[in-house]
């Protein structure tokens, strides 16, 4: 706390996110400062302030952090091949959020902090999975409206919220594997330039479904845990607009979406109008394009980068518009107003 004190009078921030990231605590803890850059759409570098207090859930924190002991060994599976060392004591926590403040307020599921890529190299990023939200009945609700609007009747229950759990979990990990310079030893964001955000952020999506087949594999997860994150994994994609190319999520989303229509893992039914997964080509499509991602950051061309997106970004009419409106049809509301009984309100 004396660090970020001083960080926020000098505007310098590493001595409070060396100490955070690298700290011990005991089951309380906070993300406090200016992190995150959503809400500036002009330029995407002005951060808002925010605090979040947060309590940790010691079970699942400990359940967790012994999975991460073969976190090595899903990265020397990636399709790429220049692997490299990766720490398995990932300072990553379950937590309640007790309360928040500023931009933190909000219904953000997980983060992975700091995003400087300096500090991140130096210290590490601490991941914080934000349970009570990530869990809370009426936002997954919300999910299952769109899904079940959007897909075949007979994948209906395939959806359930520990997929969101897992897959999220499994993406704040992602950015810690794979490419993280290019082949001139770059920072990615500096080589790619606009695109970097959407190209890592794809990455963990990808990695995400790629690691939980792994687990699977190796008999860490059961049959009904690798299908609902795989349900998730889809749910992810489905659009409710056509998104703007300064929408870096929403932008990779669709790419995801269209290369899994286009190589089979989605099928779309025009009589019927609705979606079909073919789960038997599940983990091809994905590491296909997950070595695609991961090529492309690697080369570190931010032409090749938008040739990709300008090959993987269609939007018909007859297809993602009926998709789009049946979900906003079905979604309810879009933004919510979160109120915490901590603060009395
Ligand atoms: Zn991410």
């Amino acid at each position: 706390m004396r660090n970020r004190a001083r960080d926020l009078l000098s505007n310098d921030y590493e001595s409070g996110d060396a100490s955070w990231v690298t700290g011990h605590f005991g089951n309380l803890n906070a993300q406090i400062g200016a992190y995150e850059t959503y809400d500036d759409a002009l330029f995407g570098v002005k951060a808002g302030w925010s605090l979040s207090l947060l309590l940790r859930n010691e079970e699942e924190t400990a359940e967790l952090r012994r999975a991460l002991g073969g976190i090595q060994k899903i990265e020397d599976a990636l399709p790429y091949e220049h692997h490299k060392r990766v720490r398995d004591d990932i300072p990553v926590g379950v937590y309640q959020v007790i309360a928040d403040f500023g931009q933190a307020r909000g219904t953000n599921t997980a983060t992975i902090l700091p995003n400087d890529a300096l500090y991140s190299r130096r210290y590490g990023r601490t991941i914080l999975l934000r349970e009570n939200i990530m869990t809370h009945p009426e936002i997954f609700e919300n999910a299952r409206r769109s899904w079940e609007a959007v897909v075949a009747g007979e994948l209906d229950d395939d959806l359930q919220a520990d997929g969101d759990f897992y897959r999220t979990l499994w993406h704040e990990i992602g950015h810690y594997l794979g490419v993280d310079r290019d082949r001139q030893g770059r920072d990615l964001d500096a080589a790619l330039e606009g695109w970097a955000d959407a190209l890592e952020e794809m990455k963990s999506d990808l990695l995400s479904l790629f690691a939980i087949q792994a687990l699977h594999d190796d008999g860490q997860i059961d049959d009904a845990r690798l299908l609902s994150v795989r349900a998730s994994g889809i749910r992810r994609t489905l659009q409710n607009n056509r998104p703007r190319t300064d929408q870096p999520y929403q932008t990779m989303q669709l790419a995801q979406f269209n290369w899994f229509l286009e190589n089979g893992l989605l099928e779309f039914d025009d009589q019927r109008g609705e979606l079909i997964i073919h789960y038997d080509r599940y983990q091809d499509v994905v590491t296909k394009l997950l070595a695609e991602v991961l090529a492309i950051q690697y080369q570190g061309e931010p032409e090749r980068a938008r040739d990709f997106f300008e090959r993987w970004t269609a939007w018909s009419p007859k297809l993602h518009d009926v998709i789009a409106e049946k979900i906003r049809a079905a979604q309810g509301p879009r933004f919510r107003l979160v109120r915490y009984a901590a603060l009395g309100e």
